[in-house]
């Protein structure tokens, strides 16, 4: 069976690999597609589409976008086959980038505040000319030996919920799906499965999102287990919905995950790249 691999983050985000190394890792894997999906930017997709090779993986140019939840806090949407070049995607992406400038500062002084010794520039440094995100926090607070690993860093600081966790102002999903399809992408709701909600309550949102354009559902992920992929499956042939699936593979930031495998049983099928290109011819 073919495989491939539709939610992946280079360097341009909070993955540690390069983009280009992105498609040559997707291609030593042997995978018949790989997207790149960064959080919140493009940056990475120029360099990624310069890495095809004949007979090489399908290339995907995507993004991952963080939108508010319902009820508050954040959920993800992927933009499969987005065009970086859309005026309007590359100006909401500027915005939501201006978020995490302003967010950032304010989580280095919660840090100080609670005792950890930390920069903003060393944070900075961590992201390497990419966007910045926790992971990079994480990182930084794990080289510094403040805590074991990314796992404690989370739990102890960064988590929603836990000490140094700060808001930052996010699109709506509508707002995010609407750029998203402007730039000629197909919107799908990322990891539902760590959403934790109800069956019953999951399928009332997507219906809600479906009403406001999403066109998709990740129901392969590294973190759902069996009856999570088989049920969101199901779903998404009830409600009329393209299924999508990835690792999300960060390279050493998420030190589990292997592209193509996540946790070594993920098995994304190639066919489902019909139903989705289908989705994407159809926006015209
Ligand atoms: P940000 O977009 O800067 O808020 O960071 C979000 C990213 O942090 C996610 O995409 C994950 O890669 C990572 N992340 C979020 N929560 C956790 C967690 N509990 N443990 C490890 N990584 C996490
Ligand atoms: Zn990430
Ligand atoms: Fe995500
Ligand atoms: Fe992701």
């Amino acid at each position: 069976m073919k495989l491939i691999d539709l939610h992946t983050h280079s360097t341009a985000s909070d993955g540690t690999l390069p983009p280009a190394q992105v498609a040559e890792a997707a291609a030593q894997a042997g995978l018949a597609a790989v997207a790149l999906t960064d959080h919140d930017t493009t940056e990475g997709l120029a360099e990624f589409r310069a890495a095809a090779t004949p007979g090489g993986p399908e290339l995907v140019p995507g993004v991952e976008l963080s939108v508010d939840r319902p009820g508050g806090g954040s959920m993800h949407l992927v933009g499969l086959w987005v065009d970086p070049a859309e005026p309007c995607l590359a100006q909401g992406l500027e915005r939501v980038q201006t978020a995490r400038v302003e967010r950032n500062p304010k989580i280095v002084a919660r840090l100080q505040e609670l005792g950890v010794d930390i920069t903003l520039d060393e944070v900075v440094a961590a992201a390497g000319g990419g966007q910045v995100g926790r992971p990079h926090f994480a990182q930084v607070l794990v080289d510094k030996g403040v805590v074991a690993g990314p796992g404690e860093a989370f739990g102890r600081f960064l988590k929603r919920g836990a000490p140094a966790y700060m808001e930052k102002e996010r699109l709506t999903p509508g707002q995010a799906m609407e750029l998203i399809r402007g730039a000629g992408g197909v919107s799908v709701l990322a990891h539902p499965g760590l959403l934790e909600l109800h069956p019953a309550v999951l399928e009332q949102l997507v219906k809600d999102l479906k009403d406001q354009g999403l066109m998709g559902l990740e129901a392969y992920y590294s973190e759902h287990n069996p009856s999570q992929e088989r049920r969101l499956l199901d779903m998404a042939a009830r409600l009329d919905l393209v299924v999508s699936g990835g690792s999300d593979f960060h390279g050493h930031n998420k030190p589990g995950i292997r592209l193509g495998a996540g946790q070594g049983t993920l098995r994304v099928p190639a066919t489902i790249l019909t139903g989705l290109k289908q989705a994407r011819d159809a926006l015209g």
